[in-house]
């Protein structure tokens, strides 16, 4: 672990801040904080955050990456869930970079006490990433529902539970490659750059984490909703071992149907899920789409 200093917050202040504050850390909230700085080092870089860009940030917590993201140069837009935490935000980080709130000049960071899956406007310019530790419980719902939601996000890093990070970055045909790394797909390429080891955290959880970086891009040309190759996302995943022309049945009407839709769409009624991209996806939700 490295030495923290200057804007960042360190393992005393942690505690410090929470003991005065009566903060007890909750499960059901995912709420572990990092008291390592150079893991918000190495997410700022990784995020590759630039002077003046508007971030993203779901969760603060106590602001240990807030401060980061800000020294970094960035506005940062936070939403986060806990209202103690919400209120206490500003005075932190008015401690510890006191040019993010100007005599007279717009501050540099609003906090937005929410729950992030009900949000659906953000205040100030549209941020162009999203820069995370994300509540474990909720960290791919709060992915998709930001990727879906607000489409000025080019970028996203965050950290995830080493596990979720695997699940995301799955190509096809991988034991991870599931209905989260498909959805993800749709919007984003998903890469796994760190892993993060449980002791950067207070309190320390029982999994590992790390760090996953998307890119987004176009999701594949079809004439097929967005909602309905997800629809076929989740059913051709709902009984993973089952092939498509049996998975697909009750969204297709018959197996009959489901094996037509497939052939035209080019896949082959025998594969599994597993073996398709989101582009496959994309023209089988088509092909169910045209009356047969
Ligand atoms: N960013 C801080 C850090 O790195 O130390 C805290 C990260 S902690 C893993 C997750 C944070 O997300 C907690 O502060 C928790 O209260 C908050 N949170 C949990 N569920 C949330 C939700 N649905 N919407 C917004 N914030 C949430």
């Amino acid at each position: 672990m490295t030495e923290t200093s200057g804007a960042l917050l360190g393992p005393a202040e942690i505690r410090d801040l929470a003991g005065r504050l009566g903060i007890r850390p909750t499960k059901t909230l995912g709420q572990n904080f990092v008291i390592d700085g150079g893991t918000v080092r190495k997410i700022v870089r990784q995020a590759g955050v630039t002077a003046g860009e508007r971030v993203v940030e779901v969760g603060p917590g106590l602001g240990s990456l807030t401060l980061g993201l800000l020294d970094a140069g960035a506005s940062v837009v936070a939403v986060e869930i806990d209202p103690v935490l919400a209120r206490l935000l500003p005075e932190t980080v008015a401690a510890h970079l006191p040019d993010v709130y100007p005599d007279g000049g717009d501050p540099r960071l609003t906090v937005v006490g929410a729950d992030a899956l009900d949000v659906t406007e953000l205040p100030g310019p549209p941020p162009t990433a999203l820069v995370a530790n994300l509540p474990y419980n909720v960290s791919v719902p709060v992915l998709l529902t930001f990727l879906q939601r607000f489409d000025s996000i080019q970028r996203v890093l965050v950290m995830v539970q080493a596990e979720v990070a695997d699940r995301l970055a799955a190509p096809p045909g991988s034991r991870t490659y599931g209905v989260p790394s498909a959805k993800v797909a749709w919007y984003a390429s998903a890469r796994r750059t760190s892993t993060i080891a449980r002791t950067v955290f207070w309190p320390v959880p029982n999994v590992d984490s790390a760090l996953v970086a998307l890119e987004r891009r176009d999701p594949p040309s079809t004439t097929a909703s967005r909602q309905d190759v997800f629809a076929v996302v989740d059913a051709a995943f709902a009984q993973r071992r089952k092939m498509l022309r049996s998975a697909l049945a009750g969204l297709a009407g018959s197996p009959e149907a489901a094996t037509r839709a497939l052939l035209a769409a080019g896949v082959d009624p025998q594969a599994r899920g597993e073996r398709l991209d989101v582009a496959d996806f994309a023209r089988v939700a088509q092909a169910l789409a045209v009356p047969s």
